[in-house]
C-alpha cells in the first residue's frame, strides 16, 4: 500500500530509486572503565583513530570532482580541523587519563558536552555546526568500534539491483559522505534529521542532488528494497507507488529533466525579458573560491560575500591582512561588482575568537547582532574596514551593512569607515577612489523609512531571510514556529515593494539577496514587485534566468497592485498562476 511522508525539501527535484537505509549513526557505544595499567595504551588507541579518520578525510578530499562548489572542499577541511581541535582531542584524552574511561565513551561524553554548547547559540549557522561535531565524532567512533563500512553505502556493483536507482535513508549525512554518494551516482537522499540551513543541505543544494531532510523516523517506516518517491521540491517521499503515480511522477521528472538541460544553453545569453528589461543576476557566496564558479554559472557579479566565515573554526580574530588577502583575491576574481558584506555575527555567536563575551542574552535575534555588534565593538569593525578599502583598489567593491535599523547606525558605520579611510590615505595604500556603502533591508523599521536611509546608504539589499523573521516575528531557526514562515504573506510583500519604490524614488538601487530571490516560485511574483537585480546561490541563476526570459515583465508589473491586495499566499498564488507558461 502506498504510504505519503512529509520532510523538508532541501534540493528540488524528482527522484525514483529503491531504499537503501543507513544505520552509521546508531552506533551502540560500550562504556566501561579502564585498570590503570591499560590508559596509556587507550590513549593511543583514540590518536590513532583520529589519525585514520583524518587519513580518510583527506582520501575524501583528494576526490572532490573538478569544478565541483569550493564549500566542499571547505566542509571536509572544517572536519579536519575539528580533528585536530583541541576542545575535542585533547579533552578526550583527558578523559580517559583522569576518569578511565575507554576511548568510545570518552570521544561520546566530549561530544555531547560539546553539542550542548552549540545547541544554546541563537544563531542557525553556528547552531548546525553541532552537525560538524556529531559527523566527525561519529567518524571517530566507527572507526574504533571497527564498524567503518557501516556508511557511506556500497552499491554492491554485482547485484542484481546494481544499475537501479538507490534513495538513501539515513538519520544524518555528512558532507564527506556526499562527495561519496554524489560519485556512486545516487538518486537522492532522505535524512530524519537536519534543517534546510545544514551543511548537508547546503551543499545537496550545490550538487543538484535531490534531498529531504527532517523527515522522522524515516528509517523505521521505510523499507528496504522497497521503491520510493522523492519529490524534493514539496518535500514529499511516496512509498510503494502504484502505477498511476509512478507514471505521473516519471513524466514530471523528464520534464524536470530536460529543462534542466535546456538550461546549459542559457549560460551566455542575457537575463532580458521578453519585453526587453534586462535583470540583473548575481551569486550569493561565502568562500573567496566560490567566486569563480559563480562566474561560470552565468554571475555577472556578487550581490552578497558573507564574511562570517572568515571568522569561524578559530580561536582569534582573522588580521587586517589575512582579511585583505582574501577580499583581495574574491575582488580580483569578479568582473562585475561584488558586494561584501561586513560581519554578521550575533552576540553569542564568536566567543572562540574574542570578538564578545559575556552572558547569553534571552533573544539574541534581537539583541546584539551584525552592525550592532560591530558598533559596540568598533576595533573589530576597524579592522575590517581597512581591509575591505584596500581591497577595492582590485576591482568593483560596495560594502554592505547588515541588520539596519536606523539612520544614526548608518552614519556611525559610515564615519568608520571614512575614518578607516583617511588612516590609510595617511599610510600611503592604494584603495578606489570610491567605495559606495549601503545598506540590507532585514529589519521591517529599515523597509519603512527607506527614504530616509537613502540619504545615507548609496544602495540597499533585501535580507528576505531575516525581514521576514521580524516581520512575522518568528524565529527563522526555531521548528516549531517555522510554518508561519511565509514570503508571500500580505505584509512582507508590501515591505519589499515600499523598499523597492522608495530606493527608485531616491536613485538608489535595490537588490534582494534573501533565499527568496534564488526561489523559481517568487520570481515572477518579485518582477512584479519591480526587482530588477536578483542575487542568489549560483546554482540557482539558470532556472531564475529562464523565467525571466519567458516573462513578460510590464504584464506582471500591470498586476502588482492585485498581487500586493490578496489577502492571503493562496488567492496570491492564484494570480501567479495566470503567469505560468503552461496556462
Ligand atoms: C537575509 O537575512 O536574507 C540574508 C541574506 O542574510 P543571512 O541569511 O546571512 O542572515
Ligand atoms: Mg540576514
Amino acid at each position: 500500500m502506498s504510504l505519503w511522508l512529509n520532510g523538508i525539501g532541501v534540493s528540488r527535484g524528482i527522484a525514483i530509486g529503491r531504499v537503501q537505509r543507513l544505520h552509521g549513526g546508531d552506533l551502540e557505544i560500550p562504556e566501561y572503565l579502564l585498570p590503570p595499567e591499560q590508559v596509556e595504551a587507550e590513549v593511543l588507541r583514540f590518536r590513532d583513530a583520529q589519525q585514520r579518520a583524518k587519513t580518510q578525510l583527506q582520501q575524501v578530499r583528494a576526490q572532490i570532482p573538478l569544478g565541483a562548489p569550493g564549500e566542499i572542499a571547505a566542509f571536509i577541511d572544517t572536519h579536519l580541523l575539528m580533528l585536530d581541535d583541541r576542545s575535542l582531542t585533547d579533552a578526550v584524552v583527558g578523559l580517559i587519563r583522569a576518569q578511565r574511561f575507554n576511548a568510545e565513551a570518552a570521544v561520546k561524553r566530549q561530544r555531547d558536552t560539546l553539542v550542548a554548547v552549540f545547541e544554546q547559540m541563537e544563531d542557525a549557522y553556528l547552531r548546525l555546526r553541532k552537525d560538524d561535531v556529531q559527523h566527525v565524532s561519529a567518524r571517530v567512533l566507527r572507526i574504533l568500534l571497527n564498524q567503518e563500512k557501516a556508511a557511506p553505502p556500497s552499491r554492491g556493483d554485482k547485484s542484481e539491483a546494481a544499475s537501479e536507482p538507490i534513495v538513501i535513508v539515513a538519520d544524518d549525512v555528512t558532507p564527506a559522505d556526499i562527495i561519496l554518494l554524489g560519485q556512486q551516482g545516487i538518486a537522492a537522499f532522505v535524512t530524519e534529521y537536519g534543517g534546510p540551513l545544514s551543511h548537508t543541505a547546503i551543499l545537496a543544494r550545490s550538487l543538484g542532488l535531490t534531498a529531504i531532510v527532517g523527515l522522522h523516523n524515516a528509517r523505521r517506516l521505510l523499507r528496504d528494497g522497497e521503491w520510493v518517491i522523492v519529490d524534493g521540491d514539496l518535500g514529499h517521499v511516496l512509498a510503494d507507488p502504484d502505477d498511476g503515480a509512478r507514471s505521473f511522477f516519471s513524466r514530471k521528472r523528464a520534464r524536470q529533466l530536460s529543462d534542466r538541460a535546456a538550461l546549459g544553453s542559457l549560460r551566455d545569453q542575457p537575463a532580458i525579458s521578453r519585453d526587453g528589461i534586462k535583470i540583473r543576476l548575481l551569486a550569493n557566496i561565502e568562500l573567496s573560491d566560490d567566486a569563480a564558479h559563480a562566474a561560470e554559472l552565468g554571475a555577472e557579479g556578487v550581490g552578497l560575500y558573507r564574511t562570517e566565515f572568515l571568522y569561524m573554526n578559530r580561536r582569534s580574530l582573522p588580521t587586517e591582512d589575512e582579511q585583505y588577502q582574501a577580499y583581495a583575491r574574491v575582488v580580483a576574481s569578479v568582473k562585475g561588482p561584488i558586494t561584501i558584506r561586513t560581519l554578521d555575527l550575533g552576540a553569542d555567536k564568536q566567543v572562540d575568537s574574542g570578538a564578545r563575551s559575556g552572558p547569553t542574552p534571552s533573544n539574541p535575534a534581537l539583541g546584539l547582532r551584525a552592525i550592532r555588534l560591530c558598533l559596540k565593538e568598533p576595533e573589530l569593525f576597524r579592522t575590517q574596514a581597512r581591509a575591505l578599502l584596500r581591497a577595492s583598489a582590485h576591482g568593483n567593491l560596495h560594502i554592505m551593512l547588515p541588520m539596519i535599523s536606523n539612520t544614526q547606525e548608518f552614519r556611525q558605520a559610515q564615519a568608520l569607515i571614512d575614518s578607516a579611510r583617511l588612516e590609510l590615505a595617511a599610510e600611503g595604500r592604494a584603495m578606489a577612489a570610491h567605495v559606495p556603502v549601503g545598506a540590507m533591508i532585514e529589519v521591517p523599521a529599515a523597509a519603512l523609512s527607506v527614504s530616509l536611509l537613502a540619504r545615507h546608504a548609496e544602495f540597499f539589499s533585501i535580507g528576505t531571510n531575516d525581514l521576514i523573521q521580524y516581520t512575522l516575528a518568528i524565529d527563522r531557526v526555531d521548528d516549531e514556529v517555522n510554518y508561519l514562515y511565509d514570503p508571500l504573506h500580505p505584509a512582507v510583500l508590501r515591505l519589499i515593494h515600499m523598499t523597492i519604490e522608495g530606493g527608485e524614488r531616491a536613485g538608489r538601487g535595490v537588490a534582494m539577496c534573501g533565499e527568496m530571490a534564488g526561489d523559481p516560485r517568487y520570481t515572477r511574483l518579485l518582477l512584479a514587485l519591480g526587482l530588477t537585480d536578483f542575487s542568489m546561490h549560483p546554482a540557482s541563476i539558470l532556472e531564475i534566468k529562464r523565467i525571466i526570459i519567458e516573462s513578460d515583465v510590464g504584464r506582471l508589473r500591470a498586476r502588482a497592485q492585485a498581487m500586493l491586495d490578496a489577502s492571503d499566499s493562496l488567492e496570491l498564488q492564484q494570480l501567479l498562476s495566470e503567469f505560468e507558461p503552461h496556462s
